[in-house]
């Protein structure tokens, strides 16, 4: 066992970081292969995170990321002193964080070698928090590591880009995500190969098809119906049909999720599920629930999200039946249903109807209500097809 096993599909960049670790040790062969500061790009779900806090455990790990001792079981619950792992899913990063990782990033390690900083959605960091974080990844701290996570270099200000070592993942293999599900979830191949494909290789997005039957009938239902759209009636009913789903589908997403970090933290702290917690630990009990309510407002907007992302594919899969490109269908179970429709509607409609979720999600990011956005987009497939 090791704390690369759970990385997927990422060979290139698993060799980057275990050589990294070894550079990082005293008298290492090869200490150039080691850098303080660090920038993990690459799509949704190929699993940034992931490798990023393998890469942080490796390194605390006095034997380089065994995945079993107790240094690496506190890095997976996130509770390690010499971790320090910046919140999720928050909207922006704010300033106030960004000057208490500043002065963290000053301290000695407590336990190990070295001091681990992990900022999952760098990406949203604006840019006066870039440039408070900027002068400490510039000049780190010997003992200090920055991993920086975003979607692309791009992402990031110039400055900044130029300080760090990227490491670019690419999307997953579709049969390498099936089997982590496999041996994961002890499920049948044929499930997780559906899973994976219906996710498009997204790791976090597949496991949850596989645990939740709730989340896969969602799944399922949003995508009903929708290819076959001909009115605004109709168009407006899927439209509220959607809002709902996306709603319902947040706030369970979220609802697993937040189960799931407390669980974590009882057992980071040593206590049985459900004992009562100790006085002095119950500040970080509240800190928890205090992130957890911020990130709750998000829930419904990454629910649209989701469905946009499952719409697209549907067209995505229309699109290549039109173009005949022979490659495997991302919904293949709605190959039937597909395929008529790719006999009558023209490809300039499919196209149009892409370009139209990409629109939505703009009108979205601008504070549009979801619903409005989602019916403008039905409405103009409806009528588009009629
Ligand atoms: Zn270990």
């Amino acid at each position: 066992m090791s704390v690369w096993d759970e990385v997927v599909g990422q060979p290139r960049a698993v060799g980057t970081f275990q050589r990294a670790v070894l550079g990082a040790r005293r008298g290492a062969e090869d200490p150039q292969a080691f850098t303080n500061s660090w920038l993990v790009t690459g799509p949704a779900g190929s699993g940034r995170s992931t490798i990023a806090y393998a890469f942080a455990a490796a390194l605390l790990c006095p034997d380089n990321g065994c995945g079993v001792c107790p240094s690496c079981q506190q890095v997976a619950a996130r509770s390690h002193a010499d971790l320090t792992a910046v919140a999720t899913e928050k909207v922006s990063i704010d300033i106030g964080t960004a000057r208490e990782l500043v002065s963290r990033a000053a301290n000695s390690p407590v336990n190990s070698d070295y001091r681990v900083i992990v900022v999952e959605d760098a990406d949203r960091m604006i840019e006066r928090t870039s440039n408070t974080l900027l002068k400490a990844i510039e000049e780190p701290v010997d003992s200090t590591v920055w991993v920086l996570c975003a979607p692309s270099e791009a992402d990031l200000l110039p400055t900044i880009r130029s300080r760090v070592r990227v490491v670019a993942l690419s999307t997953p293999p579709i049969d390498d995500v099936a089997e982590l599900l496999e041996r994961r979830h002890g499920i049948a191949r044929e499930t997780a190969i559906r899973a994976a494909r219906e996710a498009q290789s997204h790791v976090g997005m597949a496991s949850r098809l596989v645990t939740s039957p709730e989340a896969w009938q969602r799944r399922d239902s949003s995508l009903d119906g929708v290819l076959s759209l001909a009115s605004t009636g109709d168009a407006v009913r899927k439209a509220q049909q959607w809002a709902d789903l996306a709603k319902s589908d947040g706030e369970a997403h979220f609802a697993e999720r937040a189960e799931r970090e407390k669980q974590e933290t009882y057992r980071s702290l040593g206590l049985d599920p459900g004992q009562a917690v100790p006085r002095k630990l119950q500040g970080i009990f509240r800190d928890l629930e205090r992130d957890q309510k911020q990130r709750a407002k998000r829930a419904t907007i990454d629910g649209v999200d989701r469905i946009l992302t499952d719409i697209q594919s549907l067209l995505r899969d229309l699109l290549m039946l039109k173009l005949q490109v022979g490659v495997p269908l991302v919904n293949e179970s709605r190959r039937g249903e597909l395929e008529a429709v790719a006999n009558r509607a023209p490809a300039s409609h499919t196209i149009a109807s892409i370009e139209a979720i990409a629109l939505v999600r703009e009108r979205l990011a601008a504070n549009v209500p979801p619903q409005l956005a989602l019916e403008e987009l039905l409405i103009g497939y409806a009528i588009g097809s009629s």
